[in-house]
């Protein structure tokens, strides 16, 4: 059994549905599909609803919606089939649109509510590709993908997840399902596993499964070497670990969305990329496999934009007892999440990195737990540099390699990009290095030159 996920430009258009199409009628073993909604739809239910709670007419926004579903499912869905997806899409889009006008009415826009708007695109998407696949039948996620609540974000209940698949998937031929949307394991609510979750669907369906390979297919011939609309002159990496890919990915390469690799991972399925719009391409296969004795230390680089870095300091960080793990302890209990740690010049500094978005959370949080070393003045201050980008070097073999965080930061200096922090001792397969978010791309165009010298 094999799960294959296809992103939104691959169900965007009618020819890219047909690729799919014919993707899934070559399979030679059962299988179950994952999509996402058409392509750029999810951005466009959330900018129509702030629009319509802001007081505009969203009417003709609307109006466009559906003509592009009805149009889609006129041009790919054989006649025979028509009316029972137009009886699911129909009253879907009926429903979307009143939300839209309630929205209007309240001039508010609870997240609940987008929730449930943001949930229309994988459930008008799932019935159209089922209806355009000969013997496919659909399947309704929020009834077996559950989430519970985590400070303030739904995360994956992943046990009851796994058995639920289990049940509604007891018996696999050719099964469609929306990824990215769920519910509520208490409420029942509908709730979603966050943007590009649909991949994240895929894996624990393959996970609970035991499936034997997870397909994400989408609009690039494999993962590369960087993002390949920063970097044009990226490659294809014809293989790579889970381990690194986990890196990349929680490093900001979108091609995967990161909570995907783990359920695969541990239960050690593959995963290949490949590309909807080229499917004779090899792709990029991701598995334990190690790298082996690749010429290259480095495997790809990513970019984590909005992020920020902390530091704790005083006459001497080593006096403070457990700083670290009270540190950790204390930001853990409040869901944020440290990314990288970095390496201190001298013992007067601690500095850690947490994204943007948790630096005001953080500061709040340290000075509650270092309260008595604060009013003592073992420690003297908690300080946040924003507006940084974290650009990680990935490569499994990386460990083997000796001096390569200091060659990094030389390269960057001599180029006049300031390094604000540098890490290559949280993960053996990763150095990262902290740059102004200005200084991003030239940085990434920089390192990836170094390693990935262009062949003329
Ligand atoms: P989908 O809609 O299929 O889920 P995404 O847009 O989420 O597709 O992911 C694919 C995109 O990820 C590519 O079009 C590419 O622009 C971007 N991307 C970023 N980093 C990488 C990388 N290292 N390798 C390949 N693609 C990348
Ligand atoms: N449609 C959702 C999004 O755009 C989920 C996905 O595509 O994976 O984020
Ligand atoms: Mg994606």
């Amino acid at each position: 059994m094999i799960v294959l996920k296809f992103g939104g430009t691959s169900v965007g258009t009618a020819d890219s549905l047909r690729n799919v199409r014919e993707i899934a009628l070559g399979l030679e073993e059962p299988a179950i599909i994952v999509v996402s909604a058409l392509g750029g739809l999810t951005d466009r239910l959330i900018a129509t609803a702030k629009a319509a709670a802001a007081g505009e007419d969203t009417a003709p926004e609307m109006e466009a919606i559906a003509r592009r579903h009805y149009d889609i499912i006129e041009e790919v869905v054989p006649q025979e089939r028509r009316d029972e997806v137009l009886e699911t899409v129909r009253p879907l889009l009926s429903e979307l649109a009143r939300m839209y006008e309630g929205l209007n009415l309240i001039g508010d826009l609870p997240a609940r509510t987008l929730d449930v708007i943001v949930s229309f695109g994988e459930r008008m998407s799932a019935p159209i590709v089922a209806g355009m696949i000969d013997g496919a039948r659909c399947h309704y996620s929020p009834s077996f993908v559950k989430t519970e609540k985590w400070f303030g974000k739904n995360i994956a209940d992943t046990t009851l997840t796994s058995d639920l698949i289990c049940k509604e998937f007891a018996e696999v031929s050719l099964e469609v399902t929306g990824g990215f949307i769920s519910s509520d394991r208490d409420s029942g609510e509908i709730t979603n596993l966050g943007r590009g979750g649909s991949d994240y669907t895929a894996a624990l369906i393959a996970a609970a499964l035991d499936a034997r390979i997870l397909d994400i297919w989408t609009d690039v011939d494999g993962f590369m070497t960087s993002d390949p609309r920063i970097i044009p002159s990226a490659r294809i990496i014809p293989e790579m670990t889970f381990v690194e890919s986990m890196e990349l990915c929680s490093f900001g390469a979108k091609v995967i969305y990161p909570p995907t690799i783990y359920p695969v991972f541990h239960k050690n399925i593959p995963i290949r990329i490949l590309n909807t719009f080229n499917p004779s391409a090899r792709g990029t296969y991701i598995s334990d496999r190690p790298a082996g004795s690749r010429e290259n230390p480095v495997t790809g680089l990513s970019t984590l934009r909005d992020t920020c870095l902390v530091t704790l300091s005083g006459p001497t960080t080593a006096n403070v007892a457990s700083l670290n793990s009270r540190a950790y302890n204390a930001m853990a209990r409040r869901g944020i999440q440290v990314f990288l740690l970095a390496q201190p010049g001298d013992d007067s500094d601690f500095s850690f990195a947490v994204a943007s978005a948790d630096a005001q959370r953080t500061v709040y949080v340290l000075n509650e737990e270092f309260a008595p070393e604060l009013l003592d003045g073992a420690l003297e201050d908690i300080s946040v540099k924003d507006c940084l980008s974290t650009i990680a070097v990935v490569g499994d073999n990386l460990k083997a390699e000796s001096g390569l965080a200091p060659r990094i930061v030389h390269s960057l200096t001599r180029a006049g990009i300031p390094v604000e922090a540098v890490s290559d001792g949280s993960s053996e397969t990763t150095v990262t290095v902290m740059v102004p978010q200005q200084e991003a791309t030239p940085a990434l165009r920089l390192l990836h030159g170094l390693f990935f010298p262009q062949q003329i």
